[in-house]
């Protein structure tokens, strides 16, 4: 079944400041939505919002994957119905191995996989090799003095490895020199089919020259104000976002 999420009049709080204002966005599977906006807009407070961050407090309208209402469900709920989000900023859990954090990660994601340690383990070197991390990482504490870079591949890592149906890229491309961003959008593009669907956010055309997403949306003052295709992309990079209304 092709995947779909609904967000219908989507609006969030965040210390009991509106900041989601009533956001409409359907994103299917085969698609690739980029979400674009200025800063402070609530782009990355969209993704926490969609993920189901306890910090973001849901005002109204709804949040539904596949026909199921995820909208007051957890995060691990909405983990195993096939939400991820790579993070803005991903922080470091000191003492937790990557390698155990995957495969406790993937165990709550997929409880019917019967993988064994060994299998899962030879795909995430395959994995690791592709987005550049070198196997040494396996044990090292997550995001643990990790360059913002490694952050970055690392959260590619989890994506390819959680095999999710609707991702969310919170500014994957900040922090990666060229070469990395390449590693990166080869990652998105080998895992992007029919059966999964992207919502890319970011402030670069760069990455969008790699990934040529279909649709893009621009985000302003907590609600869509623009939709359009790639070449929208290109216009906000001549002449920003002051053009478009509120
Ligand atoms: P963007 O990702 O588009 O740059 P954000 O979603 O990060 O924007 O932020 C939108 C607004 O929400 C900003 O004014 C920001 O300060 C505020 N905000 C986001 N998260 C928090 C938080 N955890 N605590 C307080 N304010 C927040
Ligand atoms: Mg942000």
């Amino acid at each position: 079944m092709v995947p779909e999420l609904k967000i219908k009049d989507l609006k969030a709080s965040v210390e009991d400041k509106e900041i989601l204002k009533g956001v409409n966005l359907t994103v299917k599977g085969g698609e690739m939505h980029a979400l674009m906006g200025p800063n402070g807009a609530g782009k990355s407070t969209l993704g926490n919002v969609l993920i189901g961050h306890p910090n973001y407090k849901i005002t109204g309208g709804s949040i539904v994957l596949d026909g199921i209402d995820l909208t007051d469900k957890t995060p691990e709920e909405r983990a195993r119905a096939g939400l991820f989000l790579a993070f803005q900023s991903p922080v470091a859990v000191v003492g937790v191995k990557l390698s155990t954090f995957l495969r406790t990660a993937y165990r709550q994601t997929h409880p019917e996989d019967k993988v064994t340690l060994t299998e899962f383990y030879d795909r995430m070197k395959v994995h690791m090799k592709k987005v550049g991390l070198d196997e040494s990482f396996m044990s090292r504490s997550v995001n643990d003095g990790f360059s913002g870079g490694e952050r970055k591949r690392f959260e590619i890592l989890q994506m390819v490895m959680l095999r999710p149906k609707i991702i969310i890229l919170d500014e994957i491309d900040s922090g990666l020199d060229v070469d990395a961003l390449k590693l990166v959008a080869d990652e998105i593009r080998d895992y992007y089919s029919e059966n999964v669907g992207f919502l890319i956010i970011t402030h670069y055309q760069r990455i969008l020259k790699n990934i040529e997403p279909q649709f893009v949306h621009v985000l302003k003052d907590g609600k869509i104000a623009v939709d359009g295709d790639n070449k929208l992309s290109l216009r906000i990079e001549e002449e920003g976002y002051d053009w478009i209304k509120n």
